[in-house]
């Protein structure tokens, strides 16, 4: 079933071509009409990559027609499903560790989790999605273990300096939310001035953490302009300079440049024409 996109999402954010920026981190849940989410996001100039974390929302990246990462979140114990690499996946996430969901007890199984879908990393020679929640020490301890050749990305960052040198040390880019634009981050702020112009990203995490001043709507791709637009405020940075700057990262990290996104689910029979490609050039 796909939702009525003009209901669903009502506000169409201005558009400023002239400072294309990728969503590193978006999610599609069943139901929202990624097409037209997509669409919208391209006419504001941003690219998206679709995240997985589970079935349903690995099912919906894939599906959504952009580049997607597919992965099995800190609520997958054990052994997590196969996974398989295909055409426009950049990335195997989101994966990590939560203690504020999960209890400590689950240390082992988020971890051996964890372990092999890092596997699958290392032998596709793709990047790691990581999420981290309450659980510093672990994410740290395990990255640094595996020291996966292709690093990844820290998601919608949300620890201190000390922390995010750890994870730069260790190769991995960081990425910010729209947390970053909340009354109360000022730690957040500060870390976002330090992190090096060439190992930081932008995202929404939609559904969720819309940035102000969109803060309390759906969250959505198109959204990732008002957090660009605060962290380029604080590094003193123009927005054009600090979007392609974080434009740039995206591709490297994620090599968009050799992976084509696929089209959007259905577009490759009769309905070709008229689906439109959602991606940008960027
Ligand atoms: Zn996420």
């Amino acid at each position: 079933m796909s939702a009525p996109a003009p209901t669903l999402w009502p506000e169409t954010p201005s558009a400023t071509p002239d400072a294309p920026l990728i969503d590193t981190h978006c999610h599609f849940e069943a139901g929202d009409d990624a097409v037209a989410l997509l669409r919208e996001a391209a006419g504001c100039g941003v690219g998206v990559i679709a995240v997985g974390g589970g079935a349903a929302l690995n099912a919906a990246a894939e599906a959504s027609g952009t580049w997607f990462a597919q992965g099995f979140d800190w609520s997958c114990e054990g052994t997590p499903p196969p996974l398989a690499p295909k055409p426009g996946m950049v990335a195997v996430g989101e994966l990590g560790f939560d203690f504020h969901w999960r209890g400590p007890e689950t240390a082992a199984a988020q971890r051996a989790c964890f372990e092999a879908q890092a596997a699958f990393a290392r032998a596709h020679g793709l990047p790691v999605i990581v999420h981290t929640r309450e659980a510093d020490a672990l994410t740290l301890e395990t990255l640094r273990a595996l020291a996966l050749p292709r690093a990844g990305v820290i998601h919608s960052y949300t620890g201190g300096v000390p922390l995010v040198r750890a994870f730069l040390d260790l190769g991995y880019f960081i990425s910010f939310s729209g947390i970053v634009t909340f009354r109360n981050a000022d730690a957040l702020r500060e870390v976002a001035r330090y992190v090096p112009g060439d190992r930081i990203l932008v995202e929404t995490d939609a559904p969720y953490l819309a940035p102000v001043p969109h803060r309390g709507r759906r969250n959505r791709p198109a959204y990732v302009r008002a957090t660009a637009t605060a962290i380029a405020a604080l590094r003193g940075e123009t927005l054009p300079d600090f979007a392609a700057r974080t434009t740039a990262n995206a591709r490297a990290l994620f090599r968009l440049e050799e992976c084509a996104p696929p089209p959007p689910r259905g577009a490759e029979t009769t309905k070709a024409k008229e689906a439109p490609r959602a991606t940008i050039k960027v």
